[in-house]
């Protein structure tokens, strides 16, 4: 028997019959979480039946700042911050307000923060130690090296691996996968995007999350069911015992 692994960042496009992702993924023991963060992908995280986050913004909170009427919400996001397009004040002061608005929701809720950041370190490091939620949240589909790590676990934060972690030339990421400590770590496929390998180049799935899983199992010497338990308890005491994982 396979042991179950939970993908704790997956998107749905509009183009993808999340049901279709959503049972291949169960007949491979794999749990999904459903992450919004733009209006689309909100929606369709929301209405994916299976537990998910999404960013507060109209398409998905709306008005209903209960959770009550948002069952299955678990966690905040995605939020943070990106200027791999470029930067300006504005640019950041404008990121940094939808930051501040999701945090502020994510504290009221006490949901955990589901974190991107792409050239972003410092901004994201200090806006993340600013606003010092106590319920902190996890730092999706890591890039960063073992210094930056560190400081993301001072804060409370979880560290989260992608497919990329298996890149030929990602070897600053395999040291951080292996300093990471066993109690903060999460896995993801970050599906659609990022297929590891050896299945790079597809259109990425949940149920590929075992690859990168095992990836990691091997890379930091343990078997896969020891890998798999470590980050199911994780994913249990950052999201909570959710049912529909079985965790
Ligand atoms: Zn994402």
């Amino acid at each position: 028997m396979l042991p179950l692994i939970i993908d704790t960042h997956c998107h749905f496009d509009p183009e993808d019959v999340a049901s279709e992702l959503i049972l291949e993924a169960t007949s491979k023991q794999v749990g999904v979480l459903a992450v919004g963060g733009n209006a689309t992908n909100n929606r369709t995280a929301r209405e994916s039946g299976v537990p998910f986050a999404c960013g507060y913004d109209w398409s998905c909170v709306g008005a209903e700042i209960n959770l009550e009427s948002l069952p299955g919400m678990v966690a905040v996001g995605e939020l943070g911050f990106d200027f791999h397009r470029g930067w300006s004040a504005e640019i950041e002061a404008d990121q940094r307000e939808r930051f501040a608005r999701q945090a502020e929701f994510a504290r009221s809720t006490n949901l955990p923060i589901i974190v991107h950041t792409r050239e972003a370190d410092q901004v994201t490091e200090s806006a993340l130690a600013a606003v010092a939620l106590p319920k902190t949240g996890v730092i999706h589909s890591f890039t960063g090296d073992v210094a930056f790590a560190r400081r993301l676990l001072d804060l409370g934060y979880y560290i989260s691996f992608s497919g990329i972690v298996t890149f030929r030339n990602a070897e600053m990421l395999r040291e951080t996968a292996k300093f990471v400590p066993v109690d903060r770590i999460l896995v993801e496929t970050d599906s659609p995007y990022l297929s590891p390998v050896p299945l790079r180049g597809k259109r990425n799935r949940p149920a590929y999350v075992r690859e990168t899983a095992a990836f990691l199992a091997a890379l930091r010497g343990v078997t896969l069911e020891t890998f798999a338990e470590q980050t199911r308890q994780n994913t249990k005491v950052l999201f909570g015992a959710v049912e529909a994982w079985g965790i």
